[in-house]
């Protein structure tokens, strides 16, 4: 997603959506709801001279509370939520023996979305159908959430805080419940829009403290919180995965091989043990490492279970809306920020957020219930992305 950006002449401007939030803002009949993706906290900082440790999630929960929203989230939340269903809807494939010729891939980038589709539609079948953090937080948000704050889903504006452009596009996947029809996400923003509309709101950083998320949807674990750096979700999932397998957490590190120390190496692959299962892993960023590995996963000439891909060099943290720092590639220093967060979580297991579970309990049953598929899967031929980010 990182084209628009980079354009060397110029030709292509970059979109602009922080008009569309002031108005939902400023209208009165309309409740702003905003989530904060894990890799914005990497991030943000740099663009406002904050220094990596000040530059925490909690204040930018101020600075969206200062700017005017009505409610704070943190995507980390439905982070946890998407390894619930990803997780378990891999061990039904797996065990239905749905993973003997290919691998289930993972979701939660619609720039690989838009790839596979492109370029590999008959793999478009092996895709996770879990929508991504961003969209699941949506859904939740005009249903669950609404009813709890007693209003009406129309009258709710979702608004995410994105690293990234192709995730504008993926807001065009559609929400059908009960009575209503319409977006999981109204407005998406990147970091940099984010950054606009805290200068232009005249935030002075340092004036800002640590505020909690609101309540409700609170909770989010390390594990949530690593999704945003490349192997994170591989590493999250099989933690859970670990869990349902043998009844027992692993040690929280016991996956970290699926990290990435060097974004030009292409796939990082590993053979883990869960009960009786090896589950054969794979991780992969950048498009043209990740054509390199379906290459040779068609050829026959290596097999996986579980494979995840994101787009961007490094995953999120590398995002096409992150601040830009000419010629400073930012990806793996933004990503073990990230893991040091993992590592100093109250929680380490998506199956061990409080919130997330009480979700379960009161609204959507169990993970790949009928409420969970309505709600927290799609069809991925069933919406488009536009031909290129806007
Ligand atoms: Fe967006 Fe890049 Fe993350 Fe994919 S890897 S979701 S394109 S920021």
């Amino acid at each position: 997603g990182q084209c628009i950006t980079h354009c060397p002449v110029g030709a292509l401007r970059e979109r602009d959506d922080t008009e569309k939030v002031w108005s939902a803002l400023a209208d009165k009949k309309k409740v702003t709801v905003v989530q904060i993706a894990p890799a914005v906290r990497a991030a943000w900082g740099e663009a406002l001279g904050m220094k990596r440790e000040e530059a925490t999630v909690g204040k930018i929960v101020d600075a969206l509370r200062k700017i005017g929203f009505d409610y704070v989230f943190d995507t980390a939340f439905s982070a946890d939520l998407t390894i619930m269903e990803e997780g378990a809807e891999f061990l039904e494939r797996l065990q239905n023996g749905e993973l003997k010729d290919r691998p289930m891939f993972t979701s939660c980038c619609p720039g690989w979305i838009r790839f596979i589709k492109s370029q590999y539609p008959h793999l478009v079948p092996q895709l996770s159908s879990a929508k991504s953090p961003q969209q699941m937080f949506g859904a939740v948000m005009k249903t669950y959430f609404a009813k709890s704050i007693g209003v009406d889903p129309e009258n709710i504006c979702t608004v995410s805080i994105m690293p990234c452009l192709a995730k504008k596009g993926e807001r065009n996947m559609e929400l059908f419940y009960e009575e209503y029809a319409g977006h999981d996400v109204d407005i998406v923003l990147t970091t940099r829009e984010l950054v606009r509309m805290i200068r232009s709101a005249h935030i002075a950083p340092s004036t800002l403290v640590d505020a909690p998320c609101d309540t409700l949807m609170q909770d989010g674990s390390g594990a949530g919180v690593i999704f945003g750096a490349t192997g994170g979700v591989m590493e999250a999932a099989l933690r859970s995965a670990y869990f349902l397998v043998t009844g027992k957490n692993p040690d929280a590190d016991a996956f970290s091989v699926v990290r990435s120390n060097n974004l030009n190496h292409g796939a990082v692959c590993a053979e883990i043990p869960i009960g009786d299962t090896v589950v054969r892993a794979a991780v992969v960023s950048g498009l043209g490492n990740a054509r390199q590995l379906i290459e040779m996963i068609e050829r026959g000439d290596v097999h996986y279970d579980f494979v995840e891909v994101m787009a961007c060099p490094g995953g999120c943290v590398g995002g096409g809306g992150q601040p830009i720092h000419d010629g400073q590639e930012l990806a793996l220093e933004r990503g073990k920020n990230l893991y040091f967060l993992d590592k100093n979580a109250n929680i380490r297991f998506s199956h061990e957020n409080k919130d997330v579970l009480k979700l379960y309990e009161d609204f959507m049953g169990k993970p790949l219930s009928h409420k969970a598929h309505l709600l927290l899967h799609t069809d991925h031929n069933a919406w488009e992305m536009p031909k290129r980010p806007r």
